[in-house]
């Protein structure tokens, strides 16, 4: 049975579904994988490299391919050329794609979503929203000190001493607890904020101060946050400003499934930030966490400088879709039996991350939308 791994065809995307390294885990499993020419190159695995790990390289990779792996969803003219009972796994925000799901399903594909994969403690290691959100956190953490003209450390020298630069990040999940810990190893002190209970530990145990804002706490289902109501957002919004206004950096990654990107950080509250300063909003594409950032781009609001993050893994591409890869072959793999692809519906983590199959839209939600 045959693998595809497809070349990427959204702008700027620079990750690869599947990199050479594991090609053989595929392959011992019974498949051939077969790599559209070129489908590496933005994570800088040359096709050579693919062959020597016992894969072919194919302008004709996904005809007769039993599965066709990729980071991004295939676009809606590659879909329409996919015989009926061919499967799909990639990341498929089905909120933003209707009309993409509607041919999936209408061309009997069988598409599984890695963002729907349930956060169970089985279905860990191949969680791909945590694996990329470790890459972003880490990337947040990096490009503050990059656009920071400071030391992030404590300097103590014959010359004098230099403070250390204060750092606050808001949103303490997987991106915002990979920010916290990067930007501690790099000497910064940090404060962090999150509405969830648990939160307040875990960013404790990074060694940094959790913010105490004595507001009611926000737990929604599945660990996740539950979205603010406006009255609670203002006054967090006020309880706030003086840490961000003594902050050298601001880091803010906050989320809530199904939702806009709550927006935590007024240009007002910006504005009260010192000459130099710097503002990195993870949340710039989903709507922003912080009022003016903008996706891809570096704004100035005040004295601060604001970076908007664009598909941030992709600026770490090598460990972005190692790491994605590794999450692809832990599905696969589940799905594996006999050595053929054959996904047991019956199975939480198979069901769960089902969009369309048989010509249905499995995803409940995504199926209620649709009507
Ligand atoms: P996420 O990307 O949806 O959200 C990021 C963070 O933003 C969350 O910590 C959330 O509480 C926070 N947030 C939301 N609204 C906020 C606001 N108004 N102010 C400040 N912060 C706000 O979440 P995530 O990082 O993907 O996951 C969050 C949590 O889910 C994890 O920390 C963990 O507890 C749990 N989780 C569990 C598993 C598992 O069991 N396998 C896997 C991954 C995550």
């Amino acid at each position: 049975m045959r693998i595809a791994v497809a070349k990427e065809t959204r702008a700027g995307e620079t990750r690869v579904a599947l990199v050479p390294e594991l090609v053989g885990k595929l392959t011992a499993l019974g498949y051939s994988v077969v790599v559209e020419p070129g489908a590496g190159a933005g994570a800088l695995h040359a096709d050579e490299q693919y062959v020597a790990a016992g894969a072919e390289v194919s302008e004709q990779a996904l005809e007769g391919a039993a599965l066709v792996v990729s980071v991004n969803p295939l676009d809606p003219g590659r879909v329409r050329m996919l015989p009926p009972g061919t499967a799909t796994v990639s990341f498929l925000p089905v909120n933003q794609s209707l009309d993409l799901v509607a041919d999936l399903r209408d061309c009997g594909v069988t598409a599984f979503a890695m963002e729907l994969v349930p956060r169970i403690s089985r279905a860990q290691s191949m969680d791909a929203l945590s694996s990329q959100s470790l890459v972003s956190g880490y990337r947040c953490a990096i490009v503050a000190a990059g656009l920071l003209h400071r030391f992030f450390p404590l300097n103590m020298t014959a010359a004098g001493t230099i403070p250390p630069a204060q750092v606050v990040v808001l949103g303490a999940g997987v991106a915002g607890l990979q920010a916290i810990a990067t930007a501690k190893r790099l000497g910064a002190v940090v404060k962090a904020y999150d509405v969830r209970a648990a939160a307040a530990e875990e960013i404790r145990s990074m060694g940094a101060q959790s913010i105490d804002l004595e507001l009611e706490t926000l737990e929604g289902t599945g660990g996740y946050a539950r979205e603010m109501t406006e009255d609670r957002a203002a006054r967090q919004r006020d309880l706030l400003t003086p840490y961000i206004a003594a902050a050298d950096a601001l880091i803010t990654t906050a989320a809530v499934p199904g939702r806009q990107a709550p927006m935590l950080v007024t240009a007002e509250m910006v504005e009260q930030m010192s000459p130099g300063s710097v503002v990195v909003d993870l949340a710039a594409e989903s709507g922003g966490n912080v009022e003016g950032s903008l996706p891809g781009q570096v704004v100035r609001i005040g004295h601060a400088q604001v970076w908007g993050g664009a598909n941030v893994p992709a600026q770490m591409p090598g460990p972005a879709s190692r790491l994605y890869a590794q999450n692809v072959v832990n599905l696969v793999t589940l799905m594996t039996r006999d050595g053929g692809f054959a996904p047991d519906f019956e199975d939480e983590i198979v069901l769960g991350s089902c969009v369309t199959h048989g010509g249905v839209v499995r995803h409940e939600p995504t199926r209620l939308a649709l009507e």
